[in-house]
């Protein structure tokens, strides 16, 4: 930040990341203009939250007595709209270094990549990010800040900007602790100097805002904590209304819980299941949803203890009256009461979505194409539930239709007579999933194999080992046994001439394969790789491939299936010296072949050559090879 010293104000440069993305938002967010009005009001309920909170502990502090407020007003003829709370306020170093700056650097990294993608940027996004105050820029050319801090010594001061580059700072006479934020409106947007135009946003999205929200000296918003009413006094309509409220969005939820819970925890709590997954959810700066209260009196808004982190997704508030009102962070972290209220939280989540699956398919599934791939992630974390989770699973599998998912137990009801566990076959997606060669017994067998074509899959299957007395295994571990039905007599390879032609692959191949066997899986192709049962499954391989290149997997065993008529023409030829190099090139490309399809092929150089080569001695005219040296 660059400084220049004027007589009275101050003038800061914003950084160039800023700049780009205040350009960003007045030109980007064209749909719901009015959200800056919620953004503001947000902030200022933050800064009396914080401010209710210090008095819990602090008598003490500046100008305690002060009504906890948010005002708002407006001037049609000065063409202006401010926002006014007695919160903590904000110190010089406050402005400069809170209203400069984008809180997360995550932030603008995403908003890059969005409109790079060229897709816009909606208010639903916003609301996702700490670029709240921003917004307003949409609807004012200059915005004035006029601020007192908590902090007695520190005085009063304005912060002015245009938007466009630059910001001053100046001390200012202010009595009163707490914050003005003056709009300077556009042209435009002269409307939201009106009385009516603002009760109308606040009704929208702020009607639950913990303090009164006053327009020309009456009381807009509700106040009241919906969570304390009783079911039967709650509408569905408050529901939706609060949901938008707490999430910051527009659309409604697939569902939600209003627990009243009595016994070795007392809590009420509201909880919503989104209704879409939110686009930053698997990043690392993702707000946990959960607001904690204390007896009415708001604790934290990303409160990361009271859910198990794959049902990050799901949002709220819960209100305890178990934990002492002058908490830190640090102790609900830590607390035996959050311990308590997220075990019973994470069951009665469970619980609602158990009974969807099993009374509203459409909805569970619904819930399971949004939520699936983080809750999956719940297998391996959340040992306590693991069979609650189990049973709530979905995979795709060679019996389901594409994109149709089946649970474990609709799985079981459909095994084989003989059938005792659940084949599984990890792949990147559902058309080269179903062509792997390992398929082929169980098709021909009719086995159900669950296909897990989701990324998350890799990293959630080795805690998912057994449902019900099934052990669930992959198809590459699968213990295969031989079947009657054998081909014609006429084009049976011959035991010794197998066991010969084996030896023959295990020479060239050598310890590029841990070993090569004869085949019971096969019925159309020629050969496969499978797993030894220390080895990775070619998908588990391929991931630890991409994380760490020099990784090289442990070798995999080749399955060579003596009933194919190359390998009956392999078999011949193996006995004739001439033929030597056709036979070692067919064989590596063999090999190769199946690392190309499991896609971990290192040299496709070689392979194409080879398979040149191959071709080229396939298409010679056979008289003119026997009768020319050049061949
Ligand atoms: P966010 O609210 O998401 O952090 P903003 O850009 O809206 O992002 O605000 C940046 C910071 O400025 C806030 O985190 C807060 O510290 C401070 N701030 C904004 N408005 C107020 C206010 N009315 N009172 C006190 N502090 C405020």
């Amino acid at each position: 930040m660059s400084e220049k010293e004027t007589s009275s104000a101050e003038k800061f440069e914003f950084k160039a990341e800023m700049k780009a993305l205040l350009h960003l938002l007045i030109h980007s967010l064209y749909t719901h203009q009015d959200i800056f009005l919620r953004e503001l009001i947000s902030n200022a309920s933050d800064a009396l939250n914080r401010v209710q909170f210090e008095s819990l502990t602090n008598p003490e502090l500046f100008q305690a007595d002060l009504e906890r407020k948010i005002v708002i007003s407006g001037d049609a003829q000065a063409r202006t709209l401010s926002i006014t709370d007695t919160g903590t306020g904000m110190t010089r170093s406050d402005l400069v270094e809170r209203i400069g700056t984008v809180a997360s650097s995550g932030t603008m990294d995403f908003l890059k990549q969005l409109t790079e993608a060229g897709k816009p940027i909606d208010g639903q996004m916003i609301g996702q990010f700490g670029v709240g105050f921003y917004s307003a820029f949409m609807v004012a050319d200059r915005i004035t800040i006029e601020s007192r801090s908590v902090d007695e010594e520190s005085g009063a001061w304005k912060w002015e900007s245009d938007g466009a580059g630059s910001f001053t700072v100046e001390q200012i006479e202010r009595e009163s602790r707490g914050t003005t934020v003056t709009l300077h409106l556009k042209e435009d947007a002269l409307s939201f100097a009106e009385p009516w135009r603002q009760k109308e946003i606040i009704r929208k999205y702020s009607n639950f805002v913990d303090f009164p929200i006053y327009v020309e000296d009456k009381q807009v918003n509700t106040v009241d904590a919906l969570w304390q009413k009783n079911k039967t006094e709650i509408s569905d309509e408050e529901l939706v209304e609060f949901y938008r409220f707490v999430t910051n969005s527009f659309d409604e939820p697939l569902g939600h819980l209003l627990l009243h819970i009595e016994g070795r925890v007392d809590f009420r709590a509201i909880l919503f299941i989104p209704g879409k997954a939110p686009q930053n959810m698997y990043r690392e700066d993702f707000e946990y949803g959960v607001h904690l209260y204390s007896s009415n009196i708001f604790i934290q808004d990303d409160c990361k203890s009271l859910l198990p982190d794959y049902l990050r997704f799901v949002k709220g508030v819960v209100d305890t009256e178990d934990l002492p009102l002058n908490i830190s962070r640090e102790i609900t972290q830590n607390s035996p009461v959050m311990a308590k209220t997220r075990k019973i939280l994470t069951g009665k989540i469970l619980g609602m979505l158990k009974e969807w699956a099993l009374d509203d398919p459409d909805l569970y599934n619904t819930f399971f194409t949004e939520f699936g791939p983080l809750f999956k992630s719940g297998l391996g974390s959340d040992v306590g539930n693991l069979e609650e989770i189990t049973e709530l699973i979905r995979y795709e599998s060679t019996t389901t239709e594409p994109g149709e998912k089946t649970s474990l137990s609709a799985y079981v009801d459909r095994m084989q007579p003989e059938q005792e566990k659940i084949y599984f076959l990890l792949g990147s997606d559902r058309t080269s999933a179903a062509a792997n060669p390992n398929l082929e017994y169980f098709k021909k067998n009719e086995i159900e194999v669950l296909l897990l074509i989701d990324p998350v899959d890799i990293f959630t299957v080795s805690s998912l080992t057994k449902y019900k007395d099934h052990d669930i295994i992959s198809v590459e571990k699968a213990d295969i046994k031989a079947d009657g039905d054998k081909p014609d007599d006429s084009n049976v390879v011959s035991e010794k001439d197998a066991s010969l032609l084996i030896e023959r692959f295990k020479s060239i191949l050598g310890d590029r394969v841990e070993d090569v066997i004869i085949s019971k899986r096969l019925v159309d192709s020629a050969v496969t790789l499978v797993s030894g049962n220390a080895g990775m499954d070619a998908q588990m391989e391929r991931m630890m491939r991409m994380m760490d290149e020099s990784y090289s997997g442990a070798a995999k065993i080749l399955e060579v299936n003596m009933d194919h008529p190359l390998l009956h023409n392999l078999a011949a030829f193996r006995k004739d010296p001439s033929q030597a190099e056709v036979v070692e090139r067919a064989v590596v490309q063999l090999f190769e072949g199946v690392q190309l399809l499991e896609g971990v092929l290192e040299s496709p150089t070689d392979f194409i050559e080879r398979m040149t080569r191959l071709m080229v001695a396939a298409t010679a005219p056979e008289k003119k090879e026997e009768s020319s040296d050049d061949s």
